[in-house]
């Protein structure tokens, strides 16, 4: 019989796996996409690694996530970026904010996932069509099963029945990530980010330069929920509008000399669930659905708590298999 198997190699789905493994429990990871990391995107754009999906993490201090940014930050993956940004409006940047610590990092934060999964037995390129009672993967019966998956991503691979009773309904919004690229810095030094306000296009921007330490000429936008669906069939067509409103938001006299769009059709929940996950008859759901806020911190945590708990259920002990 195959192992347990977790369907998703973003943060979520790889700390359960490492739990799983940690309590002996053999486990293999599936993900349909070429590498690891899911919604902690990274990719190679103008020469350089640029983060397309998240734009960065936080951990609660004494957490046991704190632990492995610790551990991430000492072998130097991770590191402190900011802990203040601004704030802006459609017309320009008003004040700053500050709040928790956020960690950046060096390599992309798509690093730390494949950091993560090291030693797992990770198969890329592999997407999972149907988990079904028994509990079955795409027709084998394995020990048990977990989707570590966006909602809609994981009803798709669920009978009608159990995916009511794992997930119930729940909406999740669509976000476009823009890149734009500019001859050198044209923005304040201390700028980090900024949270826009009341703009119909932008929500956030981020200093992709600034974060990852390399003092790159390059913004990230994340565009409004809004934007994103009027968009979803032609992500490109955004780019224009981007970037007028990161210009105009940070007074920018002059055009990108190049953009990048990402488009994330499930970029977050509506309305995540306080709950960690959800377990029944073998069958566990977990990610940032769970353990609201949606956030990186949030999915790791959903994720290891079900890995351990599935490992308690499974009668695992550590080095027993
Ligand atoms: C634009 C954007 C900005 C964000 N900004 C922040 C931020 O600043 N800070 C923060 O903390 N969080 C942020 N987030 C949220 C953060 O990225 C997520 O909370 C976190 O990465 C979710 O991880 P996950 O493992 O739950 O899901 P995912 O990362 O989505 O992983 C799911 C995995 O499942 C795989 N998969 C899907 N279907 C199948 C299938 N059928 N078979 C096999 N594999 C499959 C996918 O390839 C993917 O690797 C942001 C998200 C987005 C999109």
């Amino acid at each position: 019989m195959p192992n347990t198997t977790v369907v998703g190699a973003g943060i979520a789905g790889v700390a359960c796996a490492r739990a799983l493994a940690a309590a002996g429990v053999p486990v293999r990871v599936l993900d349909r996409g070429r590498r690891p990391g899911g919604r902690m995107a990274s990719r190679t754009l103008s020469g350089r690694v640029t983060d397309t999906g998240a734009s960065y993490l936080t951990a609660a201090d004494g957490s046991p996530f704190a632990d492995v940014v610790a551990d991430w930050v000492a072998r130097g993956l991770a590191r402190p970026w900011t802990d203040t940004f601004a704030v802006a409006g459609p017309d320009g940047v008003e004040r700053t904010t500050s709040g928790p610590v956020r960690y950046a990092a060096p390599g992309g934060l798509r690093s730390l996932v494949v950091d993560l999964a090291t030693g797992l037995d990770l198969a890329q390129e592999h997407a999972v069509e149907r988990v079904e009672p028994g509990p079955r993967v795409d027709g084998e019966e394995v020990p048990a099963a977990v989707l570590a998956l966006p909602d809609p991503q994981a009803r798709r691979l669920l009978p009608g029945d159990l995916a009511g009773r794992l997930l119930g309904e729940r909406e999740w919004q669509p976000s476009l990530a823009v890149v734009l690229g500019w001859d050198e810095r044209r923005w304040p030094a201390d700028l980090h980010g900024a949270f826009v306000h009341d703009d119909p296009v932008v929500e956030w921007i981020a200093d992709d330069g600034d974060r990852r330490g390399d003092g790159a000429p390059v913004l990230v936008a994340h565009t409004t929920g809004a934007t994103a669906a009027a968009h979803l069939q032609d992500p490109d067509a955004a780019a224009p509008a981007v970037a007028a409103a990161v210009r105009r938001v940070l007074g920018v006299g002059v055009p990108p000399a190049w953009t990048h769009v990402h488009r994330w059709t499930y970029a977050r929940p509506v309305e995540p669930r306080e709950e960690p996950f959800a377990l029944v008859e073998g069958i566990g759901v977990c990610g940032d659905g769970w353990r609201a806020p949606s956030k990186v911190e949030s999915a790791w945590t959903s994720g290891h708590l079900l890995g351990t708990a599935l490992a308690a259920q499974l009668g695992a002990r550590p080095g027993s298999r």
